[in-house]
């Protein structure tokens, strides 16, 4: 490339992934007034197998980015959580105020979402390029070199930095040697269904029914409508019971749950779509030479619920804030890279080892149908469970499994 075309064509922030965790950092990056390009391989509105709920977590920040109102007004309001044990038996429970977060859920399909996500960043001023493929980000002296493939042809891109926002997809970071093996997923699958009775506004959570240690959810988009779908965690020992594709979860959940009536007397209107979850966040990189990693990318999805949206934006911001500072003060040196790290940890590493651990020791039919028990009878219990599916319960920092017991059985811990 010549010394022209370089300076040309040269953004501050090269955002590769228009999911919510580039879209979001796009947005934060381009309202600051950098210069940023934001490439994905699809092309929008795009699909994305999920579960289309978004946590007070999600909302947080999408209230901060100015669209909870218009998402408030597309997507379907929830109020509480339902949690079905393997048996049948069921809590349910209003979500808690926390954090001053809203009190609330909203189920938006993705593929009006993750448009709204992406029109908002190019209203603050990114750039957008579909159909763009990115194959490598690899370091210059004053930036970085985004090689790309468009319409089978090649293309690239010159920025000062990037962001890595491209989801579960491994290839990108395998192929710059950022992850070196292919990290611990789950596997989940969902359909959406209409006519579907036995809805309110709040959300299920079942173990019944579904390959354990899995789960699988039950989200209104609608009084009759809903998104369905299950997962499982093939992780350790569980690989070896693993079904055979995320489908095969799904198909399970459909044929045993106690909704298989609801089920089948509802009317199936989307293929089943599965796709992986990255979980690994305690051990994955989150930075390379001129790049963070966001949302996904760096394993941010909740190891116990599954949710990746609001770790997305989360990070999506935290990355872009850091990003802003690199800018101000023209200091791109790796221990501000470092810096995004530590931030993240901070935020983060506490929960992601604590849901592990929830995981390994609850996520069976023993201790589910007891726990499911012991919290229709104790009010405080049963705050703890959906405040630790929501992944917003205080967790202390060292863990023992003694004490993740003790955090749950006693409710020590909660505030
Ligand atoms: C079945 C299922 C149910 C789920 N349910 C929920 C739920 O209810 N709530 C929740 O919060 N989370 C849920 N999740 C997790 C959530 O979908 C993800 O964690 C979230 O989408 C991550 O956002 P992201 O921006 O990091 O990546 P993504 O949303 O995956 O976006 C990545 C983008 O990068 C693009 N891309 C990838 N590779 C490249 C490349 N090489 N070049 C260019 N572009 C590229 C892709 O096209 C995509 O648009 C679910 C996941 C699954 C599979």
């Amino acid at each position: 490339m010549s010394n022209d075309l370089w300076t040309r064509d040269l953004y501050d922030v090269v955002v590769v992934g228009a999911g919510p965790g580039g879209s979001a950092a796009a947005y934060y990056l381009a309202r600051h007034g950098l210069r940023v390009l934001l490439l994905d391989k699809a092309d929008f509105p795009r699909d994305k197998a999920c579960g289309d709920g978004l946590t007070p977590r999600a909302l947080s920040v999408l209230d901060d980015m100015g669209l909870l109102g218009q998402l408030s007004q597309t997507g379907c309001r929830i109020n509480g959580l339902e949690i079905y044990a393997p048996n049948g038996r069921s809590i349910a429970a209003p979500i808690p105020v926390s954090h001053g977060r809203p009190p609330y859920m909203l189920v938006v399909p993705r593929l009006i979402l993750d448009n709204i996500l992406r029109d908002h960043a190019l209203a603050s001023g990114a750039q957008f390029e579909s159909h763009v493929h990115v194959t490598a980000v690899e370091p210059r002296d004053d930036g970085v070199s985004v090689r790309a493939e468009r319409d089978g042809a090649a293309v690239s891109f010159a920025g000062r930095v990037a962001v890595i926002a491209t989801g579960a997809n491994i290839r990108l970071p395998l192929r710059m040697g950022l992850l070196r093996d292919i990290p611990p997923t789950m596997v989940a699958a969902r359909a959406y269904y209409n006519r579907l009775a036995g809805l309110n506004d709040y959300i299920q959570l079942r173990f019944d029914g579904v390959p354990l240690p899995g789960y699988a959810w039950v989200f209104p988009t609608s009084a009759t409508s809903a998104n369905v779908g299950a997962g499982f965690f093939a992780q350790g020992k569980a690989r070896r019971r693993a079904p055979a594709s995320p489908q095969e979860a799904f198909t399970a959940f459909i044929r045993a749950s106690h909704a298989k009536d609801d089920l089948a007397h509802a009317q199936r209107i989307s293929p089943v779509k599965g796709y992986p979850l990255r979980i690994d966040f305690p051990t994955a990189p989150t930075f390379g030479q001129g790049v963070l990693l966001a949302g996904e990318a760096a394993g941010l999805v909740n190891p116990l619920s599954g949710e990746g949206i609001d770790y997305a934006l989360e990070s999506g911001k935290v990355a872009a804030e850091h990003l802003i500072a690199m800018f101000d003060t023209g200091d791109f040196s790796l221990a501000r890279f470092e810096a995004y790290d530590r931030a993240l940890r901070e935020r983060f590493q506490a929960l992601f080892l604590f849901c592990n651990r929830v995981r390994e020791l609850f996520l069976n039919r023993l201790a589910l149908n007891l726990l499911v028990g012991l919290a229709a009878r104790r009010v405080d219990l049963k705050l703890l469970l959906i405040r630790i599916v929501l992944g917003d319960q205080p967790v202390p920092e060292r863990l023992s499994p003694r004490k993740v017991l003790k955090v749950i059985l006693a409710g020590a811990g909660s505030s």
